[in-house]
């Protein structure tokens, strides 16, 4: 299969966005049934992680932590200004893998796919590419 293009548009600095749907649509979209499904994002400061979806206060404990544990503003070096987004990308790392069976996304009950975004608002990109 060709590589699946999800795109996510960001509307805040930090955010946490569910992408699990769209990743399930490109896994039947590709017609394989059983496999890996790895779900890339090609950039320095995001990244892509597994974690609750069913209750919402999570994601906002998420991202409140994180903005403490890796603080924007530290003496970084980085002409650009955004070091600690790339500390974020990082840390939580640019892609996962999770299996497929019988077409669809083997996922835990409360667990989703989320895109996180650590200097938003942009235009992302997610590849998805099932093995
Ligand atoms: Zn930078």
């Amino acid at each position: 299969m060709k590589t699946e293009i999800i795109k996510v548009k960001t509307s805040a600095h930090t955010q946490m966005t569910d992408i699990t749907r769209d990743v399930q649509a490109a896994v039947s979209k590709s017609g394989i049934t059983d496999g890996i499904c790895l779900v890339f994002t090609p950039h320095t400061t995001a990244a892509i992680t597994i974690n609750e979806d069913a209750d919402p206060d999570v994601v906002r404990d998420f991202t409140k932590e994180i903005n403490k544990i890796v603080p924007w503003e530290d003496d970084y070096l980085h002409m650009e200004g955004n070091s600690a987004a790339h500390l974020k990308s990082s840390m939580i790392g640019a892609s996962e893998q999770i299996i497929v069976e019988d077409g669809k996304l083997l996922l835990g009950t409360w667990q989703g796919i989320y895109f996180c975004e650590y200097d938003g608002p942009r235009n992302r990109e997610v590849w998805v590419k099932i093995i």
